[in-house]
């Protein structure tokens, strides 16, 4: 039996204010902890909350760039759970008044555009948190309090990789414009996702829900894992139980029981009156985007930008798309044809080497030492014959990490390879007068043999020869004697 999948995902989206949403204390990760708080966020009798507009804004922001409708009037409500990290025994959230509704997402994906949609957007503050090591449990509340929106997309994506990408369109469009600063290992954007497998055509099953996860790979692996766990289960003819489970890195791991809504004891919350928006106040958030919905803006900025990378540097689709994922590559490709690089020389070494050494080396390409005027340098070195490709490649090792110019390295060091004409027939002639019986069996139509005497050349060069050239002087010694 096949099972289908029905997947959908819940972003908590850390909003880019300098305080938090309902005091003013810092939003911060280098404050010692507990520092960055106050008697209001760690829930002490008697204290109000007090609403940080610019958390409101940049909710609005978000409804906005995701093509939802922003409600004038929204309502904050408490949520009431036990937990160490929730000094107040409640968080404040938005429950059944969220401040955007109905909006979308649309990811590209292997050239076709689909749209997912986005069931609601809502504001609430974040909780403290807890680690447990050699001292035990210890709780730091300096994120208690810290103003996220909740983006609750709807279930329709179909497999672990749109589940990918769509966390990286919606990565995207919340760091382009300005509501998240979107730094993963910060934990600046965490993901729920839902999953339940059902035969094709049937209602969805038991809906599992794997809870905070941290990056976008995670998110791939885990619904992975997690359709195979529930595929392996369904044949078996076991029930899938609901759930909420977590990812630990290898698998998915069951976490605590699901609550059921009635156990959160929802109620508007009486300290805070509700949200109340003018149309000004939220044309002003649509003023500072780009362009809205803003997802589908990029997705045309892409094409744009890919059509201009084909035009000038005369890239194929393939290698525009490539580039323009990788950014620090892409300006450095740009930096390079300034210099007076050929683009279609540069494209194959941009393309391999350069994204090579920018996933391996330690030092981003930004931050390396390696100049684009000693890659053009480089890549004429190559193609005019000078040096091997293999050297070249050594070569830019050394200058990623150290800089300087691969002209004079080749010179100080001897890479080059030998192109005098004299010495290369010279030696052609002394291999060939040194294996006769090779070169008899060459003659009789081993013509695989040609590689072996250039192999013996090589080694007289050092490896610094054109094996290419070699062979056609090789060729024409025999063709000669
Ligand atoms: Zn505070
Ligand atoms: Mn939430």
């Amino acid at each position: 039996m096949e099972y289908v999948a029905t997947i959908g995902l819940e972003c908590h989206a850390q909003l880019r204010t300098r305080s938090k949403m309902f005091c003013g204390c810092p939003v911060s990760t280098d404050a010692p902890p507990n520092r960055a708080t106050c008697p209001t966020c760690l829930g002490h009798p008697g204290t109000l909350p007090r609403l940080n507009t610019a958390a409101i804004g940049l909710g609005i922001r978000a409804g906005i760039a995701l093509g939802c409708a922003v409600q004038r009037h929204s309502v904050f409500s408490r949520k009431h759970y036990f937990c160490g990290d929730l000094p107040k025994g409640y968080q404040i959230t938005q429950h059944d008044r969220p401040l955007c509704t109905g909006g979308a997402l649309h990811v590209e994906r292997q050239g076709e555009i689909r749209r997912h949609g986005i069931t609601r957007i809502h504001l609430e503050e974040d909780a403290g948190r807890i680690t447990t090591g050699d001292a035990g449990a210890q709780v730091d509340w300096n994120r208690a309090g810290v103003p996220l929106v909740e983006i609750v997309g709807a279930p329709d994506l179909g497999s672990a990789e749109e589940a990918e990408d769509w966390l990286r369109a919606l990565h995207r469009v919340l760091v382009a414009s300005g509501v998240c600063a979107g730094d993963m290992e910060k934990g600046h954007l965490r993901c729920d996702a839902n999953v339940s497998l059902a035969p094709a055509g049937a209602p969805p099953g038991a809906r599992v829900e794997i809870k905070n996860i941290n990056s976008f790979r995670f998110v791939g692996k885990a619904l992975r894992c997690e359709i195979v766990r529930q595929t392996g289960l369904l044949r078996a003819g076991e029930p899938v139980p609901r759930e909420t489970r977590h990812w630990t890195g290898k698998d998915t791991a069951p976490s605590r029981m699901k609550e059921q809504p009635a156990d959160y004891r929802f109620f508007a919350d009486p300290d805070l009156p509700p949200l109340c928006l003018t149309e000004a106040e939220i044309e002003a958030e649509r003023g500072a985007l780009p362009g809205a919905p803003l997802d589908r803006w990029l997705l045309d900025q892409d094409n744009t930008r890919r059509a201009d990378l084909r035009a000038r540097h005369g890239l194929s689709d393939h290698e525009a798309g490539v580039l323009l994922a990788e950014p620090e590559v892409l300006a450095f490709f740009e930096a390079s044809v300034a210099a007076g690089g050929a683009p279609s020389r540069l494209v194959p070494w941009v393309m391999r080497e350069l994204l090579h050494c920018s996933k391996q080396q330690e030092l981003g390409l930004s931050a390396c030492a390696l100049e684009p005027e000693a890659l053009v340098e480089l890549v004429e070195l190559v193609e005019s014959g000078a040096i091997h490709r293999g050297v070249a490649r050594a070569l830019l090792d050394e200058l990623w990490r150290e800089g300087g110019r691969p002209r004079a390295l080749v010179a100080a060091r001897g890479l080059g390879v030998h192109t005098d004409d004299e010495a290369l027939r010279a030696a052609a002639r002394a291999v060939i007068a040194d294996a006769p019986d090779v070169v008899a069996r060459l003659r009789a139509g081993r013509r695989g043999l040609l590689d072996h005497l250039v192999g013996q050349l090589m080694k007289v060069f050092d490896g610094k020869a054109d094996p290419k050239r070699l062979a056609d002087i090789v060729r024409r010694e025999l063709e000669a004697g």
